[in-house]
């Protein structure tokens, strides 16, 4: 299959040898599992559930709010004992509404959806199926995917990508679901592709992933629906709309989905969780996680319940071989600082690393000399330096006008730049405080309705009342007149 050249683009130490040949094994249970109500993007789940209540696994803990939402379920059986407000990975750094949950050790399952029969289920009862399993972008982006499934109703949808480039160094994730677990990976790719009804599905992956590449192949082989390409080793080759780029030619609009050029993008680890909850019934409690990093004793691919404490997992691997410099939730590119080790692992966690003192770049800021690397690397053609300068003296608009709206964060940029100038950091402060700043013109434009309403609503009663005044007075004098003319 030809392949489109995209531009841009960096190739840092993939570092994936520390677990590419770990296979997938079971984390255990902590004592305690923390599960956020809010692991993806939309509004927060709402608590079904209260301190005291004794659950089952799979069980629904916290139910859907609102069209952009998803249900939040128990990864294993035991009793409630708090809803409050915890730590959590999410962008805000806020306390997020968490059930907190002891498990009993007996893992016992609630009842299950039964198994849906594909040879007569409708688009809508497979996307119902998926919302309710609770299924979110598994990638990182934790999009809530029956939504996504449904762009088939405002789009003319031809092809589904199955996104297995898994090109963030140290992740391997995704690679081992697809060598370990290839027929659920395929089943969840033909379901999606039912629910899409679209007829082409292409699996995506990088060609640093051989073993993955072979089984997958091997695996579709007698299918011509299904096709697997291997991508030339180039980060951030899996951002959705670099990698549609690069398999059709096609680039979509800054602003636009890519549904909008006809296709939709799903993670592997995505497609895995639709085929357990269409064939199982099962709902998202659980994902498989890389614990990496020079910093880890042995690195592992753990299957790991939704709520376990990052800590557990750290122990689980043996603990730290040396002080890590830098611990991130996600790769060393687009990966969170982690605030604590005891926030959990949510729905959107493919990695967990320690990296080492020597593994972190974390050399002193320079000046910047101009020498535009930053620009030639950029997937999105933006001016990196340009945007930062703006940011850097508080023209956030002036950064907005540069492009920074559509900034993958991709990181890139930060490590070309040879004055090791955190670029990205820049940029996410500038995006999160334009967020703010948005936010704040929409409450104050709200408010500014509410007072022009009020205003409008006591200027129509006043005149309401003056009216009555005067339909009253004028009842009085007619009634004056009228005795007036009576006693003539
Ligand atoms: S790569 Fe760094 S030094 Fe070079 S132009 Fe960009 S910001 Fe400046
Ligand atoms: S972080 Fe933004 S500006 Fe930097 S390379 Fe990625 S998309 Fe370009």
């Amino acid at each position: 299959m030809k392949l489109f050249k995209i531009r841009g683009g960096v190739h840092p130490e993939a570092r994936k040898e520390l677990t590419s040949d770990k296979p997938i094994e079971p984390a255990g249970l902590p004592s305690l599992l923390q599960i956020p109500v809010q692991q993806h993007i939309g509004s927060p789940a709402e608590p079904i559930v209260k301190a005291g209540d004794i659950v089952k696994k799979g069980q629904l803990l916290a139910k859907a709010q609102g069209t952009i939402s998803t249900p939040v379920h128990a990864p294993t059986s035991g009793e409630v004992i708090e809803v409050g407000d915890h730590p959590a990975l999410h962008p805000s750094g806020l306390p997020i509404r968490t059930i907190v949950l002891r498990p009993d050790g007996r893992d016992a399952w609630a009842p299950l959806a039964p198994p849906l029969d594909l040879d007569t289920a409708s688009s809508e009862a497979i996307e119902a199926r998926i919302a309710e399993a609770g299924i979110v972008g598994m990638g990182g982006a934790t999009f809530p995917s029956a939504v996504k499934l449904n762009l088939r109703a405002r789009f003319s949808l031809n092809t589904l990508v199955i996104n297995g480039a898994e090109c963030e160094p140290y992740l391997t994730c995704d690679d081992r679901l697809m060598r370990e677990r290839t027929a659920e990976v395929i089943d969840g790719v033909r379901i999606m592709c039912q629910a899409l009804q679209v007829s082409t599905a292409i699996i995506a992956i990088e060609n640093n992933k051989p073993e993955a590449l072979e089984a997958m192949h091997e695996a579709v082989a007698d299918d011509p629906a299904l096709r697997v390409v291997g991508m030339p080793t180039r980060y951030p080759l899996g951002s959705e709309k670099h990698l549609v780029h690069a398999l059709t030619g096609k680039e979509t609009p800054a602003g636009a989905l890519t549904a909008n050029i006809g296709v939709v993008v799903h993670n592997v680890g995505t497609t895995y969780a639709i085929h357990e909850a269409v064939r199982l019934g099962r709902p998202l409690i659980s994902r498989v996680v890389t614990v990496s990093g020079g910093g880890i004793m042995n690195p592992r691919n753990l299957q790991v319940a939704i709520g376990t404490p990052i800590r557990f997992l750290i122990d689980q691997c043996g603990g730290y071989r040396e002080e890590p410099g830098r611990l991130l939730a996600g790769g060393p590119m687009m990966g969170q600082p982690l605030p604590s080790l005891d926030v959990p692992v949510v729905k959107g966690t493919n990695g967990v690393l320690a990296l080492t003192h020597t593994e972190t770049d974390q050399r002193p800021e320079m000046p910047c000399i101009r020498c535009g690397t930053c620009v030639s690397v950029c997937p999105c053609g933006l001016m990196p330096f340009e945007m930062a300068s703006r940011i850097r003296h508080e023209d956030l608009e002036g950064a907005a006008d540069h492009g920074l709206r559509d900034c993958l964060s991709c990181g890139a940029c930060a490590y070309a730049c040879p004055s090791h100038i955190p670029l990205v950091q820049y940029f996410n402060y500038a995006k999160g405080k334009l967020r703010l700043q948005q936010q704040e013109e929409q409450k104050q434009g709200q408010q500014k309705r509410l007072i022009e309403a009020r205003a409008q609503r006591l200027q129509r009663q006043a005149e309401e009342r003056k009216a009555k005044q005067q339909a009253r007075r004028k009842a009085i004098a007619e009634n004056q007149q009228h005795d007036k003319e009576a006693s003539v």
